[in-house]
């Protein structure tokens, strides 16, 4: 059963973020997300760490099992970019629970803005995964085209976001 909650009952936040993030979401429900901020964190070895020196920087990373963000300490100091990354992370959460139809319809209007020559994406993390596609991974619908489909979907749910 789902347990209709509103944003600030839905994320648990430490107290140094700003509550004004929850403004930029639409009305949400589901089982409560926690949110952590740490400092420089990378992606090494595809694990998210945090303060190791290594890997390539990233803003944040979400677990979807364990129902946690991480979010990069720095982006504190820019509040824009953290609202826009933090909705990035919580749409991540939003394509798991959208089902297998939904995702399959969104990835239909990918494949035709692809097959018309579409340029870019909204976003760093689509960009770069869509710039990686090969047909055969549109067709096949390989890990590659379905993490590009789910993060052009995170980026989206951005897009009015200032
Ligand atoms: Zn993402």
């Amino acid at each position: 059963m789902q347990i209709e909650k509103g944003n600030h009952q839905l994320f648990d936040l430490p107290l140094r973020v700003p509550r004004s993030m929850l403004q930029h979401l639409p009305p949400l429900s589901g089982h409560r997300i926690r949110v952590r901020v740490q400092p420089d964190l990378t992606s090494l070895g595809g694990k998210l760490v945090s303060g190791v020196g290594r890997g390539a920087a990233v803003h944040a990373g979400s677990f979807m099992r364990k129902r946690v963000i991480v979010l990069e300490e720095a982006l504190l100091r820019f509040p824009r970019r953290l609202n826009r990354i933090f909705i990035h992370e919580v749409f991540h959460f939003a394509w798991l629970r959208l089902g297998n139809h939904e995702r399959r319809q969104y990835e239909q209007l990918l494949e035709a803005e692809i097959r018309l020559g579409a340029k870019g994406e909204l976003g760093w993390s689509a960009e770069s995964l869509k710039e990686t596609l090969t047909p055969a991974d549109v067709r096949r619908r390989t890990i590659r085209w379905r993490a590009y489909a789910c993060e052009s979907f995170c980026d989206y749910s951005r897009v009015d976001v200032r």
